[in-house]
């Protein structure tokens, strides 16, 4: 497929593969682009930021209302695009579109809801005849990196919002899946958006992304993606507006009053879901000791009756990682544990890309499971007996994405909402809820800024305030 330059389709000489994880077969090529490419891109984007700003707020939601339109027609083209690059089974996937396309329709409705107050100029003494304003702007160009992991919907995250608020995107897509965000954008051309507003540039982070983040005509770099790549990035864009949607390593704690079957459920999924690559997968539980035996062994029945392997078939639960690489990282991470004194109660074994979905028990502290962010099908259990203990075990850590907690207890609930020092605390649902339309973002090594359309759209503004001196 080809990479979009100011809404023009460009090939190249140079390209790069995009692969089946599943089982390495090639699926099409992408170019490989430069830092030529991303250059002229952002040139073209100057154009694009004043064409979008000045476009009116109604054809905006047209075009937005469109895209969500070709979208639903496309579903399976692009249910089909997920699954076949990412490591989504079918059903993960169609889930993925369907929520893509509701981030669309969210930043239709919102680009008619970027709203300003009035202030009351006169609260200060000596400016009672001044009245006044504020309203936002868009901040003009902004450059977007986003990872593999929902490769439609976190590309959706950006194009949405940006353009919802009158401001060009020049977006690099992950290397290891490029074909959906460059199908998303081609329904964005499609139905209408003016070229100059969007770029998707393929190519390796390692070789453009530093041009992207560094030019000073980007105004806001929204980034999503790993925490040392997001550190690097903070580290050389400059003076720029920085969106950063970190990793994790989400815990949940379940108390002995916790409806059981529901949290084995739901954490089972928020454990596995895209075989454990999620920002908000579940990584670490926290259970209390009542009821730890017997939760230990719910949980690792229903584990041990995911069914893995071949993305395409409607029964699979599991697919493989994005790549033999990784999932060798997490075997490594797994045996690491177990040198350690950790216990494996299912699971911990893998064939090419595909790991097993895994069960440790007594992980120390000192193993790298314990504190960072695995980004696989593993889940590690903790006993304690107070929520206090428990609470301090899951701030102890970097990060500060979402945590959970299984309750029928509203003061616990209340306790752990209060002190769990996180973005998001959900109660009776496992790490890995969330809609499209709520703040999402982290604390900690987690992030910087939300995301959750309504709030993209404010990081992806800025304040003018206006003051009439009407004397
Ligand atoms: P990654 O390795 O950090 O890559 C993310 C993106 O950054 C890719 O497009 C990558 O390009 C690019 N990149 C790499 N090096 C770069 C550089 N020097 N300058 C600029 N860009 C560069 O992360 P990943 O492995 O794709 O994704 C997994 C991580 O994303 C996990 O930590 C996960 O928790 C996090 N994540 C967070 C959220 C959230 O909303 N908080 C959502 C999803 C995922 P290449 O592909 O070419 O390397």
């Amino acid at each position: 497929m080809e990479m979009i330059l100011g809404g023009k389709l460009i090939d190249k000489a140079e390209k790069i593969e995009v692969k089946n994880p599943y089982d390495g077969s090639l699926i099409d090529y992408v170019p490989r682009g430069t830092t030529e490419d991303i250059t002229r891109a952002i040139t073209i984007a100057e154009k694009g930021a004043e064409i979008n700003r000045n476009l009116p707020v109604h054809e905006r939601v047209k075009i937005l209302r469109t895209v969500a339109e070709i979208m639903e027609d496309k579903f399976e083209d692009l249910t089909k695009t997920i699954y076949l690059e990412s490591s989504k089974t079918i059903r993960e996937a169609r889930k993925e579109t369907a929520r893509a396309i509701n981030t669309i329709s969210l930043s239709a409705e919102e680009a008619s809801r970027i709203k300003g107050e009035t202030i009351p100029f006169d609260s200060m003494p000596g400016s009672e005849k001044r009245s006044g304003f504020y309203y936002r702007f868009p901040v003009g160009i902004i450059a977007a990196i986003t990872p593999f992991n929902d490769p439609l919907n976190l590309v959706a995250h950006k194009l949405g919002p940006a353009i919802a608020s009158g401001n060009a995107i020049v977006l690099k897509p992950a290397t290891e899946t490029p074909l959906s965000a460059l199908l998303l954008s081609k329904i964005f051309l499609e139905a209408g958006l003016p070229g100059e507003i969007l770029s998707i540039i393929t190519g390796y982070g390692s070789e453009i992304g530093e041009a992207l983040v560094t030019d000073e005509r980007v105004g806001m770099v929204s980034f999503t993606g790993g925490v040392e790549t997001g550190r690097e990035i903070s580290k050389i864009a400059g003076l720029k507006k920085l969106g950063m949607e970190l990793g994790s390593n989400s815990p949940v704690i379940v108390m002995k009053d916790a409806d059981l079957e529901k949290a084995v459920s739901s954490c089972v999924s928020g454990a596995f879901w895209a075989a454990g690559q999620n920002c908000i997968g579940v990584q670490r539980i926290l259970i209390q000791e009542e009821i730890y035996e017997e939760f230990k062994e719910k949980f690792v029945d229903k584990t041990k009756s995911y069914k893995i392997g071949c993305k395409a078939d409607d029964l699979t639960d599991m697919g493989p990682m994005i790549n033999e690489k990784e999932a060798s990282r997490v075997i490594e991470w797994i045996e690491e544990a177990e040198r350690l004194g950790a216990r494996i109660l299912t699971g911990g074994r893998r064939e090419g890309a595909l790991v097993e979905p895994t069960v440790l028990e007594a992980v120390p502290s000192s193993a790298k499971i314990d504190k960072k962010e695995i980004f696989g099908p593993v889940v590690s259990f903790y006993k304690f007996k107070k929520l206090d203990d428990a609470i301090a075990k899951a701030n102890d850590v970097d990060y500060g994405l979402h945590a959970a907690i299984f309750t029928n207890d509203l003061n616990a609930a209340f306790y752990a909402v209060r002190n769990l020092n996180v973005g998001g605390v959900m109660v009776n649902d496992s790490t890995d809820y969330r809609i499209d339309s709520m703040p999402f973002g982290g604390v900690k090594q987690s992030g910087l800024g939300r995301e959750g359309v309504r709030f993209a759209v404010e990081e992806m503004t800025e304040i003018k305030v206006v003051c009439f001196n009407l004397d």
